[in-house]
């Protein structure tokens, strides 16, 4: 079997993969991307909204008052879905959760995501550039529109809690908001708007044009199986489809799979998944959507993408690997259609993803603890479309010795004891 050596492999081609891999190739190492599909962005990061949503500083928590709790945990609240037969195995992830939510370190955590946030949008737009695929990032913002008084209260809350970080959003009342987004349907009553964010109409398109410019630098992109991972004498081997690669450092940038190779080297998180499901819909006659349009209450989002209009759910809490349902999506299918031109849908099942988390809603970016020449990059939970660009500049500065240009500390795995 052949054998070769470069300076570092990266384990999975999703977009946060994909992205260090550029980032490390960059600073003038030689890189192999590994992954069990032959091409890049084949998972969730094919399936996502589709958004770089670079004004999401403030983390997505849990809710703390009991009311609400209730709501959610006997399934009456449609912004999230629990599967109950997953409960004992995720119950310490999820207290873990639960805690940072109700506590003094949301405000950590968006302190130390401020710079990543921020810097997200125009660490994407120079890659696309380089890889000729500007079109690929519209600068069509977002909206979350509101049904009711409640919901506005909401998110005149949400948006003023932003603004202290420097978000940019305004408020669109009834006219304002069919003036940007002429068929959202009449129980849509107003909107918060951001106008910076990008969205795409293709997540996978753009993984895989990254990928691509990867290896019109030279990069390789090999199929294999990341868990054929083994210590090496100058450093670590995996074994691909091509050979035996060996590489003196390797990043584990394996999206909601990464738990399960770290869990086997030794290093015990609490990693937990949200999972979230999408269908695409035909448009109803000739109507569009101009942007991102989330249903505040509701807790589901439709994006206007190559595909379709697609229809993204919120949180399923289930283990990473119980079988998929259709029950969170057939919740929400009625109110999508009060809200939006969906006609019928494109297909039968819907897609599933998971979204990779840790409970302080930060990813891990750094070394892994006690293993000389083995890096993480993962946990990107809601945001690793947006955060994939920006945490591979960051990752690829600690691998080479630059100055990090933020603090990488709040995002090494030793936070977990
Ligand atoms: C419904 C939904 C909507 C979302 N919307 C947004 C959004 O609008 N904006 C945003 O920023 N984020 C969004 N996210 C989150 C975002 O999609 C994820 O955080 C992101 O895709 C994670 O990227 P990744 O590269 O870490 O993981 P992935 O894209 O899953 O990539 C991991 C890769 O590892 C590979 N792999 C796994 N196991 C192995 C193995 N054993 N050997 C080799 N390869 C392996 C997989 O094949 C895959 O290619 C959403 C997620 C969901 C589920």
């Amino acid at each position: 079997m052949p054998s070769r050596s470069v300076d570092v492999i990266v384990l999975g081609a999703g977009m946060v993969g994909v992205s260090a891999a550029l980032a490390l190739q960059a600073r003038g190492a030689t890189v192999t991307l590994v992954d069990r599909h032959g091409e890049a962005g084949d998972e969730t990061s094919f399936g996502n909204a589709g958004l770089v949503q670079s004004e999401a500083v403030i983390p997505y928590t849990l809710p703390s008052d009991p009311a609400a709790i209730a709501s959610a945990a006997l399934n009456r609240d449609p912004r999230a879905h629990v599967r109950y037969a997953a409960m004992p195995a995720s119950a310490p992830a999820l207290w873990q959760y639960f805690q940072f939510s109700n506590s003094p370190r949301v405000a950590e955590t968006a302190a130390a995501m401020k710079p990543l946030v921020f810097g997200a949008a125009e660490a994407h737009r120079k890659l696309a550039d380089e890889a000729g695929c500007g079109d690929l990032l519209r600068p069509t913002g977002w909206i979350k529109v509101w049904r009711t008084a409640k919901g506005e209260e909401q998110a005149r809350r949400d948006v003023e809690d932003l603004k202290r970080y420097g978000v940019v959003a305004d408020f669109l009342d009834r006219d304002g908001l069919t003036a940007l987004e002429p068929h959202v349907g009449a129980v849509g009553r107003g909107a918060a708007h951001f106008p910076d964010p990008l969205s795409t109409p293709d997540p996978q398109r753009l993984a895989r044009a990254y990928a691509a410019l990867f290896v019109s630098r030279g990069g390789r992109f090999e199929k294999g199986d990341a868990m054929t991972l083994e210590p090496a004498a100058a450093g670590w081997m995996v074994t691909t489809e091509a050979g035996r690669v060996s590489a003196r450092n390797v990043v584990i940038a394996l999206g909601p799979w990464s738990n399960d190779l770290a869990r086997a080297l030794g290093l015990a998180l609490p990693f937990f998944v949200k999972r979230g499901y999408h269908r695409h819909y035909e448009p109803r006659g000739n109507a569009s959507l101009n942007r991102p349009v989330l249903d505040l209450e509701k807790g589901y989002l439709v994006a206007p993408m190559t595909l379709g209009l697609r229809l993204t759910t919120g949180a399923e809490f289930a283990r990473p690997d119980d079988p998929p349902s259709p029950a969170h999506i057939d919740r929400l299918e009625p109110f999508a259609r009060e809200m939006f031109p969906i006609g019928a849908a494109k297909e039968a099942a819907p897609w599933l993803g998971r979204r990779p988390c840790l409970p302080d809603m930060r990813p891990i970016v750094g070394p892994f603890p006690g293993k000389p020449g083995l890096w993480l990059d993962f946990g990107h939970h809601h945001l690793g479309l947006t955060l994939g660009p920006i945490t591979g500049r960051l990752l690829a500065e600690m691998m080479t010795g630059e100055t990090p240009f933020v603090d990488p500390a709040p995002f090494r795995a030793e936070r977990f004891g």
